[in-house]
């Protein structure tokens, strides 16, 4: 019997899904609007109309999904989903496999990103890699000797909440001063704001302040705009220190960067490159190669169908 596994991301904003074969072919796509977070029958109803669609597409043998948040992989427990409210301790793998009645698997949503590297992407042939997802919040996720580094509570790898300022801004975590709460999309918006509000100059103050975001931000610094510039270095040193732990810490063959923000990598780079070279010891900097994903916002999901198919073996049921 060949095997199919769906892939699904369950997003704050967006439920993605793809259908795909044991040879990694995908099949078939599907995409919905996440809905309230905070109401379940909304958002499970949004995330049965993408495996729907995806079944009568081409069927599965198995299901992976990748959520926000901390995910106890034994227990199938989605433990505390950013604005997916209502998953707090809640058994979606259980919940999902009930319904249709295939086996089905949940995992952290970088985590299941960095299969997709590992599979599909910068991580092929590399057995020691990192992958750091840059977007509205900063994730990340160790890959040690072809495996994920998991920890004791599945919860290794989140450097967005290493302190990297001591007095530094409050961050969603509760604490202040985090990485995330430096260098995000977010924290990008945040101090750039704050440097208008603060009498600065830029050719996006004409704008009200909710239209203003990290994407129009790092379009008005491609066309050279001063302020927005300045915010995108002062994230980009950020990233350059946190990745110089992680290369000091792990020595690692590659970090992969991805998430929505890798975008603007080309904001960032020279600047990554030179606070990661400052900060670090010779030795594992000579060996460590930094990397731009490949596969955009679909490594969850081509990661999600591809941890199902190889751990859920229908005939061990
Ligand atoms: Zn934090």
């Amino acid at each position: 019997m060949s095997l199919v596994g769906l892939g699904i991301d369950v997003g704050g904003t967006k439920i993605k899904g793809i259908c795909m074969d044991e040879e990694g072919r995908v099949l078939a796509e599907a995409n919905v609007a996440t809905g309230n977070g905070s109401c379940e029958e909304e958002v499970l109803g949004n995330l049965f109309t993408v495996i729907d669609t995806l079944l009568n597409a081409g069927g599965a043998t198995s299901i992976g999904i990748g959520c926000a948040g901390p995910v106890d992989p034994i227990l199938q427990i989605a433990a505390v989903a950013p604005n997916i409210a209502f998953l707090r301790n809640y058994p979606l793998g259980r919940v999902v496999e009930g319904r249709y009645g295939i086996p089905t698997r949940i995992e952290n949503d970088v985590k299941v990103a960095a299969l997709g590297e590992l599979y599909f992407g910068q991580g092929m042939r590399v057995q020691d890699f990192v992958l750091v997802t840059l977007g509205t919040g900063i994730g990340g996720t160790i890959v040690h000797e072809g495996k994920l580094l998991r920890g004791v509570g599945n919860a290794a790898g989140e450097i967005g909440h290493l302190t990297l300022e001591r007095f530094g801004p409050q961050c969603g975590c509760g604490k202040q001063g985090c990485y995330e709460a430096l260098a995000s999309g977010t924290a990008i918006r945040r101090s750039f704001l704050y440097a208008l509000g603060r009498g600065r100059h830029s050719k996006l103050s004409i704008l009200p302040s909710e239209e203003i975001d990290a994407v129009k931000i790092a379009e008005a610094a491609r066309e050279g705009d001063r302020l927005a510039i300045e915010v995108f270095e002062v994230s980009a040193f950020y990233t350059g220190l946190a990745l110089s732990y992680l290369v000091g810490l792990l020595n690692p063959q590659r970090i992969i960067i991805g998430g929505g923000m890798s975008a603007a990598l080309d904001l960032m780079w020279e600047k990554i490159q030179d606070t990661l070279t400052l900060h670090t010891m010779d030795y594992p900097l000579r060996q460590v190669e930094v990397v731009p994903s490949g596969l955009g916002n679909r490594a969850g999901v081509l990661g999600a169908a591809m941890m199902s198919i190889r751990t859920i073996r229908p005939e061990n049921r």
